[in-house]
């Protein structure tokens, strides 16, 4: 009894009688120390009356033996678990309580912590966000509450025990149980997968999951976790429609624009088409009118009078047709056809001439013109010249249309351009003393069409500033304006030009007089087809216009034949062989172009001259007709030297030529003065306003040989006027407008 690990007691008469050591061991008490002890108070309070219930019910004879835990406080203060097996004996002849007691202390706290990790372990799943079921067999032995809900049952009891597939979308059953198998395997299975579930209600839910397996202590079992990931499936989904719809949307969008494209390049076309046909429709009949007039003129049997008349239908036609070039540029700079064109040209030439073209105009209007040029502005440049001379005979035109005293001054500057030693910025300044620009206009006026101050100071087209800035921006330059109302105003044209030397510049032809007749063909030049005249086929449509073409060329003794389109041009060609074909470009039946082609095509097909003509002012003619075959292009109207020129050119023809004096008189007009006319008699005055306004030309000369009998010296100055059709500024006198300068 004494080795034993059970701790012995005998209790009679409510103390200790006997114990063993291991008895006051496990109650940390020396052995024997326990001897006469009560017990009882050695238990903790709290089970006390467990224990005297016990003893209670064992002297009572009500039970003879018990077994069960308390807790028992040891002399030390510290608590020890013991489990008591109680029964009774006789002890020295009476009844007495014996028992033994084991130190449980160690497997009750093993218990115990086993029970709390247990317990938190439970609460961690009960608690857990995500939800959690355990599974054995294809049965549910665990789901948390999260599980529960999440799959929309009432409580954890309803979903125990049944079958873990319940939860499972139809279609991912197969997929479901290969899993279960492999797991059971112990193969590796995917730990994370998504599946498509059933809630108990049958709708459906995307979930992410990740099973394992579990040794749990009555078995293995599969252990899973899941997480809800409809809402990102949605969202996902949603995304990608909005994807999709957004793709859709940019695809729509992208073919709107590319629709809207088409639309205007088809509208930019059919306005090109339009203007093509405008400019064509608008220039074909002013050909005839200038080129009839242009002939007329210098027709020997034409009167002084007719002369004046056609004067003013040949000025009248220019204007117009100046106008119609205002528009179509216009147009053509917004449909991106204009292009550079640089050439090398000798620039003090070209402001020389531009000077002297509109020094007429000022002298008109009594105007000043006046012209510097700085020493540095190289005079041999490459630049596009045609659309320099423009802007500047739009400058100054404005400035001279504008101003009604005083003068127009034109300087000449240039500087250096940086990194670029090739390179000059040329400056011209016009600069008026007229009418000026309001503030607020000074903007608008480089809109097209915009035109402002007084109603009646307005001519032209309102574009002249558009083109001159939008040429200048095409060339790299700029336009400045500065003005004060009743001062004057000041434009500055900015454009850069490339410096040459003076062998780059094409000589420019001097211009030759009115050509009267050719020369005879020289026998070494001679037709390649034998015969002794110069041969020209006009092949054109516009029965004017090819009669103007054929009594030009007559008249100066070419062989001239008509032919009115292309298949009859053909026709001509091979039963005449001409030397030199004009072709029309437009024609019906068939085209210029198409002719041209066939033609080259035939028997000395390729020795002949064609050159192209057309009214047409858009598209590129020029690259068209020679990529035809053609071997050159003039447009119309064209002036009578440009066809002789272009003859000149191609057939080595030589001319004859009359030396004709410029058309307007070398002297420069005298001021009118203002004094002697208004000495004269009222109803003279009266009668010559009235015959300028009516712009009677005989009546005009009439009415001035009238004033020379009166005063002789006005007479020959008004006349000098009168031969120039220069009426304004008479008409400006007599209206009291004007002062003499
Ligand atoms: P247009 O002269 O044909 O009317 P422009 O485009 O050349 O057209 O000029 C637009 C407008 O600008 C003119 O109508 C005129 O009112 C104003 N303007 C142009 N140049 C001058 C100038 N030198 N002095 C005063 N006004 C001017």
């Amino acid at each position: 009894m004494e080795q034993s690990l059970a701790g012995v007691f005998i209790v009679q008469d409510g103390v200790v009688k006997y114990h063993n050591s291991a008895y006051a061991r496990i109650l940390g008490y020396a052995p024997g120390e326990l001897l006469g002890v009560d017990p009882v108070p050695l238990v903790i309070e709290e089970h006390r009356p467990l224990v005297e219930e016990r003893i209670r019910k064992r002297l009572a004879g009500e039970e003879t033996s018990a077994e069960y835990e308390i807790q028992m406080m040891r002399k030390d203060g510290l608590i020890v678990d013991v489990l008591v097996q109680g029964s009774s004996l006789e002890y020295e002849g009476r009844m007495a309580l014996c028992g033994n007691i084991l130190d449980i202390t160690k497997r009750k706290r093993a218990e115990a912590a086993l029970r709390h990790s247990e317990e938190r372990f439970r609460n961690i799943l009960e608690q857990a966000p995500v939800a959690i079921g355990i599974g054995r067999q294809g049965k549910f032995i665990y789901t948390n509450p999260a599980f529960v809900k999440l799959f929309g049952w009432d409580s954890v009891d309803e979903l125990i025990g049944q079958p873990t597939s319940i939860l499972v979308a139809p279609e991912y059953l197969e997929e479901f149980s290969e899993r279960s198998r492999l797991r059971d395997v112990g193969a590796e299975v995917e730990r994370d997968y998504e599946v498509v579930a059933l809630r108990k209600d049958g709708s459906r839910l995307s979930l992410r999951g990740a099973v394992s397996l579990m040794e749990l202590p009555d078995g293995p079992a599969a252990f899973g976790v899941y997480e809800d990931v409809t809402l990102r499936k949605e969202a996902e989904a949603a995304m990608m429609l909005h994807h999709e719809q957004l793709e859709e949307l940019v695809q729509q969008r992208t073919a709107e624009l590319i629709d809207a494209r088409n639309q205007s390049e088809a509208a930019n076309k059919a306005k090109s088409v339009f203007l093509a046909n405008m400019s064509h429709e608008l220039r074909t009949p002013l050909n005839a009118v200038l080129g009839f007039s242009n002939l007329m003129r210098n027709d020997a049997f034409t009167s002084e009078d007719q002369r004046k008349t056609l004067n003013i239908i040949v000025r009248s036609g220019e204007h117009l047709l100046n106008l119609i070039n205002d528009v179509l540029d216009v147009a053509r700079i917004e449909s991106g056809k204009i292009v550079l064109e640089p050439t090398a040209f000798d620039m003090a030439d070209m402001m020389q001439g531009v000077i002297d073209m509109m020094r007429i105009r000022t002298e008109e209007k009594g105007l000043q013109l006046k012209f510097d040029q700085a020493s540095d502005v190289p005079r041999f440049v490459r630049a596009d010249a045609g659309k320099i001379r423009q802007v500047l005979i739009n400058l100054i035109n404005n400035a001279t249309k504008y101003t009604d005293r005083g003068s127009v001054s034109i300087r000449l500057s240039g500087e250096a351009v940086k990194a670029s030693p090739q390179k000059r910025m040329l400056l011209v300044e016009v600069e008026d003393t007229g009418h000026g620009i309001d503030p607020a206009d000074q903007q608008s006026i480089f809109e097209p069409f915009v035109q402002v101050g007084a109603l009646a100071l307005r001519s032209g087209s309102g574009l002249g500033l558009t083109i001159s800035r939008q040429y200048l921006q095409l060339m790299g330059g700029s336009i400045e304006l500065e003005s004060t109302v009743g001062v004057g105003s000041c434009f500055r044209a900015y454009f850069p030009v490339e410096v040459v030397r003076n062998v780059d510049v094409a000589r420019v032809k001097e211009p030759r007089g009115r050509v009267i007749g050719i020369e005879e063909r020289r026998e070494s030049r001679g037709s390649a087809y034998g015969h002794p005249e110069y041969r020209i086929l006009i092949v054109e449509d516009t029965p004017e216009n090819s009669l103007l073409l054929r009594k030009m060329l007559e008249e100066v003794g070419f062989a001239v034949h008509e032919a009115p389109n292309g298949v009859a041009g053909i026709e001509a060609f091979q039963e005449w062989r001409p030397d030199f074909i004009w072709m029309d470009r437009f024609m019906p039946e068939m085209d210029g172009l198409e002719a041209a082609r066939r033609i080259r095509q035939l028997p000395g097909g390729a020795d002949v001259k064609i050159v192209g003509l057309s009214a047409s002012a858009l598209g590129d003619q020029r690259d068209e007709t020679l990529a035809a075959g053609m071997d050159d292009f003039v447009s119309k109207p064209y002036r009578p030297n440009e066809i002789f020129d272009c003859l000149e050119r191609h057939l080595g023809v030589r001319y004859i030529v009359q030396e004709t004096a410029p058309a307007v008189a070398e002297t420069p007009l005298q001021p009118i003065p203002v004094d002697a006319m208004e000495m004269l008699p009222d109803d003279l005055r009266d009668e010559l306003a009235a015959v300028i306004l009516r712009l009677e030309a005989d009546k005009i000369a009439d009415v001035i040989q009238r004033i020379a009998d009166v005063d002789e010296a006005l007479g020959a100055i008004l006349s000098a006027y009168a031969r120039r059709l220069t009426y304004t500024p008479i008409l400006r006198v007599l209206q009291g407008r004007s002062r003499a300068v």
